[in-house]
């Protein structure tokens, strides 16, 4: 399959299109099995998830919604860290079985921040998280991933949603930098 350029760097498949759908089947029917008769509630981060988000619920034959949520990261101003705030959710999570849907977990630290922030403010039934790409390598947290697409090096990547400076989410391959 071809390389390509984007901006100023060079690409190349790392997994094609045809993969990536079975991958999807293959969470989505783990998925299906899991929660038979449970409703679930899907809860994807934007940007990056739009692409898997859209794959994977088609797929799903329980009951369920689907709600997007945004995380805003600024500077906190007491600790100089950085802060992680969830917008946009507008569901009321209480006693649900909710399923956070992701791009990508590299480090974790993202994820770590929604779960934390929706334990804090919700009672949720369960929290599982769906990922469509796992750094192994690279996570640092102990949140367990429950259904991972395909698992990836520690290399950045583009395609299904995964941006470069805004472009690239519309790639139907996934395509890592190339040297
Ligand atoms: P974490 O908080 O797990 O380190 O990173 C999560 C976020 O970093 C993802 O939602 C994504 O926006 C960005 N990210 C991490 N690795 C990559 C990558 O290889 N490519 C792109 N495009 N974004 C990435």
């Amino acid at each position: 399959m071809k390389d390509i350029s984007l901006l100023d760097k060079h690409f190349r498949v790392i997994i094609s299109c045809a993969q990536i759908k079975t991958g999807i089947e293959h969470v989505a029917d783990r998925i299906n099995s899991d929660y038979r008769d449970r409703e679930i509630l899907f809860i994807a981060v934007l940007n990056g998830s739009f692409m898997f988000a859209a794959e994977l619920v088609r797929r799903i034959k329980p009951l369920c919604r689907v709600s997007f949520v945004k995380v805003a990261t600024y500077q906190g101003d007491v600790s100089g860290g950085v802060v992680k705030e969830l917008i946009g959710l507008k569901e009321d999570l209480n006693g649900k079985h909710v399923i956070l849907v992701e791009d990508i977990v590299d480090t974790g630290f993202t994820l770590d921040h929604v779960m934390a922030q929706i334990k804090s403010n919700y009672r949720p039934s369960s929290v599982a998280v769906a990922t469509l790409l796992f750094k192994p390598q690279s996570y640092r947290k102990s949140i367990p991933v429950d259904y991972v697409g395909f698992e990836i090096p520690n290399d950045f990547v583009i395609g299904w949603g995964l941006d470069y400076n805004g472009y690239g989410r519309n790639l139907e391959n996934i395509y890592s930098i190339a040297e």
